[in-house]
């Protein structure tokens, strides 16, 4: 199902995020995890491609796996990192093939060891290029991804938030947010978008922190601001302390979403399934 269909006709979507893992094992441990996740009935699931360096050869294999043993509605992400267009073209054709309707459209993270995004040759610079692709195929509903806090190598907000716009004037139908901790970030980028004439949805990127360092190391990569008042939290506590604090922020932040009609939420689950149900069932997200 296109996942833009499912947003207009229900008014709101709640989704997971996973990475694949390098091996079968790997795999089909998650694949535990996700049918799991799967009895909370979650409007669809992405996974990513290659992120923060990691493999790019097992998205499709999972996200084949995820259409043959669940009902999910999966959204496999596609960036232009190594690939020349016509590579790319293949793999769009494949999932075609494979009936999957979603497509995540991303220029991408560096490969690991890299620290500058390097066009490829004969590729493309711009998620934009990639989505005016996807978009070719008529078939595919298009997301991209979007910044609060502005991209890390964007001269400023307002900048990264016109690019945003090209990608959506060139056929994505919805966004999702880089992960932010502070809520005011995206209700000003919200009312941004509003005012330059994005009206797809955009669909806040949620992370129940598991391990602050962790977190912390990418935040820094990409750009998003921790709060002092959540690292404090976190400073001194056990591993398991961390997680329960994690979950419990993000509970706040989702309470606080939904207090002002946010009816959307994509959740970086970290391959885990113990957070994102607890977020679910505390908030009754399934009763949107
Ligand atoms: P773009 O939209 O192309 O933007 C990249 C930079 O170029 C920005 O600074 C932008 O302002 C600038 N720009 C855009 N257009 C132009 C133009 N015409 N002229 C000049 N500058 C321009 N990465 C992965 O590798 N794999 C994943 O699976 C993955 N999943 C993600 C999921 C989400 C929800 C998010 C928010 C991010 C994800 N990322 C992933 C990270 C993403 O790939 C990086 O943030 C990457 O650096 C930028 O990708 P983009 O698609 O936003 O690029």
């Amino acid at each position: 199902m296109k996942i833009h269909e499912i947003i207009k006709r229900k008014g709101k979507s709640v989704s997971c995020e996973f990475f694949p893992p390098k091996d079968q094992a790997g795999e089909d441990k998650l694949l535990v995890v996700i049918k799991q996740l799967e009895a909370l009935g979650p409007d669809f699931v992405s996974v990513t491609y290659g992120a923060g360096g990691g493999t790019r050869k097992n998205t499709m294999s999972l996200i084949k796996r995820i259409t043959e043993a669940t009902a999910l509605t999966p959204m496999p992400h596609l960036t232009c990192i190594d690939q020349s267009k016509k590579e790319l073209k293949s793999i769009l054709d494949n999932y075609r093939l494979l009936s999957v309707d979603n497509v995540l459209a991303l220029r991408g993270d560096p490969p690991r060891g890299q620290i500058e995004f390097v066009a490829p040759k004969d590729g493309f610079c711009y998620a934009k290029d990639l989505v005016d692709l996807a978009a070719t195929f008529n078939s595919f509903s298009i997301g991209v991804a979007c910044y609060p806090e502005g991209h890390i190598e964007a001269p400023n907000r307002e900048t990264d938030l016109l690019y945003t716009k090209q990608k959506i004037d060139a056929g994505a139908h919805f966004a999702i947010t880089q992960m932010f901790f502070e809520n005011r970030f995206y209700y000003d980028f919200l009312e941004r978008a509003g005012k330059i004439g994005i009206s797809v949805p955009i669909i806040p990127g949620i992370m129940p922190v598991t391990d602050m360092k962790k977190t912390g190391q990418f935040c820094e990569k990409c750009g998003a601001t921790i709060p002092a008042s959540l690292a404090a939290r976190m400073e001194s506590a056990s591993p398991e302390d961390c997680r329960r604090i994690g979950r419990e922020f993000a509970i706040e932040q989702c309470a606080d979403l939904i207090k002002q009609g946010v009816r959307y939420f994509h959740f970086y689950s970290m391959n885990q399934a113990e957070a994102v149900t607890e977020i679910f069932q505390s908030l009754s997200l399934h009763t949107l």
